[in-house]
């Protein structure tokens, strides 16, 4: 969570209650507020009960889909699937009938958007896992369009509340404003494995045009050896917490499956295996304080690796005016195991999620790099050679000599790339051509990302 300074006072500016009070003109921007709720034991209780409702209902479509395909091999639309599910309300307001229209809707978008990424990684040539059933433990959101059974209330300093239909006002920590001009357009209500509360506040703002930064330029180099390198020599890396975190979460998993053996020993085999196709597993009371420790620890990691990445970005934003990168995707990662920051490992992908729109909020450029080359290119005579790069951490030029830090080489060419200068003493003819070129299928890439984000 982002701590800005700005004193905590509940101001609810009046367009902020009435919903589509004020409309954005043109492009707007899409920004998600989240905000700790605290309900009372009878209101958790209650909105379990309209969680358990909007589970049945997911459940219900998706075994509609199932076997109207299965038996009839049609396949029933998110249109139809609405309005059966939103007749049934009519007809069980005890039930169905206490969850919105629009929270209806929203199941079944989120029931086709499952399928729809089911087909599209078919298609891709994966072999994804079909939509499932959501227990219990995996159905924990209700998504409210804003001012349909879902209200936010203005009460006294720090606090406001939350109004859901059927469940009552619910008390929200307001611990930073609304920014000005926005407008709410859609609430999800959320429970998170800990049994924390949360309202994640989906808000459009209008698109500011900040004045164009002008401090100075900078290229970053996801690196090999450090997390993130930059061309002025800095050096940014894992913090010591995270691999205390990770240590502390092996042992715990340690823990957790020892407790398991011995809660369970009719599920495994004389030799330690586990039996397949067991059903039955007990769990002792130690082993479910285990298990709340471990979901308590992976949160806190989870919001350690958040703010670690808001205070880099915010950093970053507000000392450059043009920042470099190179533009990676999943798969080149993926390719490239030697990165420090694993693509798997969600710290890559908000780091880009964060700096993209921090970038765009402050005015700051963001030129996106082709990759190829920049680790091995000397950055002072721009010679490209695979024989540069000895070693993982050092680089050192065979044509002038010039030894480095090998990530902060590779940011230099970066910010050599981003601002297009042409390559220092360039004897390399398919270089300086290929950096050409790739400036112009970087630029197309660049529409390409935005758009399908
Ligand atoms: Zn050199």
């Amino acid at each position: 969570m982002i701590v800005d300074g700005t004193p905590c006072r509940a101001r609810v500016p009046r367009q902020h209650t009435i919903f589509g009070g004020v409309f954005c003109s043109g492009a707007a921007m899409i920004r998600t507020y989240k905000y700790r709720l605290y309900p009372t034991r009878a209101q958790a209780r209650t909105f379990d009960f309209l969680l358990w409702q909007g589970r049945k209902i997911y459940n219900g479509a998706l075994a509609m889909r199932k076997e109207a395909y299965e038996e009839r091999g049609e396949s029933i639309s998110l249109y139809d699937l609405r309005d059966h599910w939103c007749a049934l309300r009519k007809e069980e307001p005890d039930t169905f009938g206490l969850l919105p229209y629009d929270t209806v809707d929203d199941l079944m978008r989120r029931l086709d958007k499952a399928y729809k990424a089911f087909f599209r990684r078919v298609k891709a040539g994966e072999t994804p896992g079909f939509p499932r059933f959501k227990g219990r433990y995996h159905f924990r959101s209700l998504g409210y369009k804003y001012g349909s059974g879902c209200k936010l209330i203005e009460t006294s300093d720090g606090w406001a509340k939350l109004r859901i239909a059927n469940c009552g006002d619910i008390r929200l920590r307001f611990h930073r404003d609304l920014p000005p001009l926005s407008v709410i357009k859609y609430v999800l209500v959320l429970r998170n494995r800990r049994g924390q509360w949360y309202a994640a506040l989906q808000l459009e703002i209008p698109d500011a045009e900040p004045e164009p930064s002008q401090k100075p330029a900078v290229g970053i180099d996801v690196g090999m050896v450090y997390l993130l390198a930059l061309s002025d020599g800095t050096t940014i890396d894992n913090p010591r917490w995270y691999r205390e975190g990770q240590q502390k979460r092996r042992v715990l998993m340690r823990k957790l499956d020892r407790q398991r053996r011995a809660n369970n020993p009719q599920n495994y085999n004389a030799d330690g295996t586990p039996k397949p196709g067991v059903f039955i597993w007990h769990k002792s009371t130690r082993m479910q304080e285990t298990e709340r420790q471990l979901r308590k620890l992976e949160d806190r990691i989870r919001q350690q690796r958040w703010y670690f990445w808001h205070t880099v970005t915010d950093w970053l934003t507000s000392t450059y005016g043009l920042i470099a990168i190179e533009d990676l995707t999943l798969d080149f990662m993926i390719e490239n195991k030697r990165l420090a920051m694993s693509a798997h490992d969600a710290g890559f992908a908000t780091f880009w999620q964060l700096l993209e729109y921090k970038c765009a909020e402050r005015g700051v450029q963001l030129v996106k790099v082709p990759p190829a080359y920049t680790s091995q290119t000397c950055s002072e005579c721009g010679v490209v050679d695979a024989e540069n790069r000895k070693t993982q951490a050092r680089f050192r030029c065979l044509s002038c000599g010039h030894e480095e830090n090998a990530d902060v080489n590779a940011a230099k060419n970066i910010l050599r790339l981003g601002l297009k200068a042409p390559v220092p003493g360039a004897r390399d003819e398919t270089q300086a051509s290929g950096s050409n070129v790739s400036r112009e299928a970087q630029n197309g890439d660049a529409v390409a990302t935005d758009g399908s984000r």
